[in-house]
């Protein structure tokens, strides 16, 4: 079997997994092609400037010292078996096992769910404004499959919004939030939109960018939905 592509790996993390002492492997590939990615090196398959076996062994050397190993991209299940099997490896040494996912695989997701005990989950726009986003015209029908899919295991998750201005409002924040509640998601976080720091291309107006925490109304209407709302800034 053809091996897993690994293209970049944070060796120590408080913040990917929650509670928890993490490593982050991003997975290279990805089959979206967001506005504000922040990782375009990782999109286009290639062999991973990492050695899958190297960073096993690695792994071995951290059981003990870290708790759980979060699989990031790009979206680590474009990847699929070769994804999955490495997971397994992974789990088997004793690591939670976290994924940062776009959901744009759900079947994978499925497939994958009995390894994985905690995922993040991208919640990009409003079903609308998903392909101007994303480049992908099922992306938004995907994700929800695979947040249902999620729900159904009982397993814990947090659904990420990040707020770029150029594709969502206030008005779609709280329709997305309205979405969410409906399907009685309790754990959100919503994210400012950073622009990269290179991307000379795609400016926004920082104040743009501000509207969605400064609106202390909207924010207690939100926070009043979930059990728990990370607004991150
Ligand atoms: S899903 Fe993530 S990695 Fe893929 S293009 Fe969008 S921002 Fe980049």
């Amino acid at each position: 079997m053809k091996s897993v592509q690994i293209g970049g790996l944070v060796s120590f993390t408080t913040i990917d997994y929650p509670g928890k002492l993490a490593a982050v492997l991003f997975l290279v590939g990805c089959p979206l092609r967001c506005a504000y990615c922040s990782n375009p090196h990782l999109l286009t398959p290639h062999d991973g400037e990492y050695d899958p076996e190297r960073v096993f062994d690695w792994l071995k050397s951290r059981v003990g010292k870290l708790e759980a190993v979060v699989f990031s991209g790009g979206e680590a299940l474009m990847q699929g078996e070769c994804a999955i099997g490495y997971i397994r490896r992974v789990r088997d040494l004793g690591f939670k096992i976290g994924l940062h996912t776009n959901g744009f695989y759900p079947e994978t997701l499925r497939r994958a769910s009995d390894l994985i005990d905690w995922i993040g989950l991208d919640f990009k726009a409003t079903r609308e404004k998903y392909p101007d986003l994303t480049g992908q015209h099922i992306a938004y029908d995907n994700m929800m499959k695979s947040l249902d899919i999620w729900r159904e295991t009982g397993k814990d998750f947090e659904v990420r919004i990040t707020c770029d201005p150029r594709f969502i409002t206030k008005s779609d924040l709280i329709e997305i939030a309205n979405i969410l509640h409906e399907r009685n998601v309790q754990n959100i976080a919503i994210q400012k939109y950073i622009p990269h720091f290179e991307d000379e291309e795609h400016k926004t107006d920082a104040a743009a960018r501000e509207q969605f925490f400064c609106d202390c109304e909207m924010r207690t209407k939100i926070n009043s939905m979930f059990a728990s709302v990370a607004w991150r800034e």
